[in-house]
């Protein structure tokens, strides 16, 4: 798997807002800026055919409307877009609002999928519930290939179904928004205490505020890395 990482930041930091990009056209999360940080790492974002959506929050997906306008302009196949079963109106809303004009060729371009568990290339993705904000419905996803789990949080709180993800996966993109993590998002402290528990997970962290980015550099624990906007990993299966 090779894994981008496109923003590492929460909506107040200086940095990106989170986001990755696995195998040049797996997207997961689709934040303010994601069309041009994509072309700015020399990819197409019309090219993006699978799209994994952690949550309705604003700074995981209002750039879908400007994804949906490159993908007219080039008139390029159909994305599949992964997310929880409200997606296919909450985007269809927002693009609405954006591009009033633009938001009947919304069908041609973006297909949806709300199934716990489906395939993308040769990945098995599970898709779990976490905790975050009232009213939120908030997913993480496993991927599995060849038994290689590689996991990403979104947001959330710490929980059991965190729990499961730091056991089955050898990489764990987590959320770690604050010095001290609260009900809707982990914080240094509960990263601490997974990455003591877990030693055979690697935690990277992301959706940082920047003062939980200077206290983590503080750390020394081995299986805690701290993510920065364009990082690049390949983990091999
Ligand atoms: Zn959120």
């Amino acid at each position: 798997m090779k894994l981008k990482i496109l923003g590492s930041g929460n909506i107040f930091s200086k940095h990106n807002s989170a986001s990755c990009l696995v195998d040049d056209n797996i997207l997961i999360d689709v934040p303010n800026g994601t069309c041009k940080i994509i072309k700015n790492i020399g990819i197409e974002p019309c090219k993006i055919s699978e799209i994994l959506i952690t949550h309705f929050h604003g700074d995981h997906y209002l750039d879908m409307p400007f994804l949906l306008l490159n993908k007219i302009f080039d008139n390029s196949e159909c994305s599949n877009v992964y997310c929880d079963s409200t997606g296919e109106e909450k985007i269809y809303n927002v693009t609405k609002l954006a591009f009033p004009n633009k938001v009947e060729k919304i069908n041609n371009y973006f297909k949806y999928n709300y199934d716990k568990k489906f395939k993308i290339n040769d990945y098995e993705i599970e898709k779990i519930l976490l905790k975050h904000e009232e009213g939120i419905e908030a997913y993480g996803y496993i991927f599995n290939k060849n038994h290689l789990y590689v996991g990403f949080t979104g947001d959330s709180g710490i929980c059991d179904n965190i729990e499961i993800m730091a056991r089955k996966c050898s990489h764990l993109i987590c959320d770690c928004n604050s010095i001290i993590g609260k009900k809707s998002h982990m914080g240094i402290d509960n990263l601490t205490s997974l990455a003591n528990k877990y030693s055979n997970c690697i935690f990277y962290t992301t959706h940082m505020d920047d003062s939980t980015r200077k206290e983590l550099e503080k750390l020394t624990l081995k299986n805690i890395i701290i993510l920065n906007d364009n990082d690049e990993f390949i983990f091999e299966d």
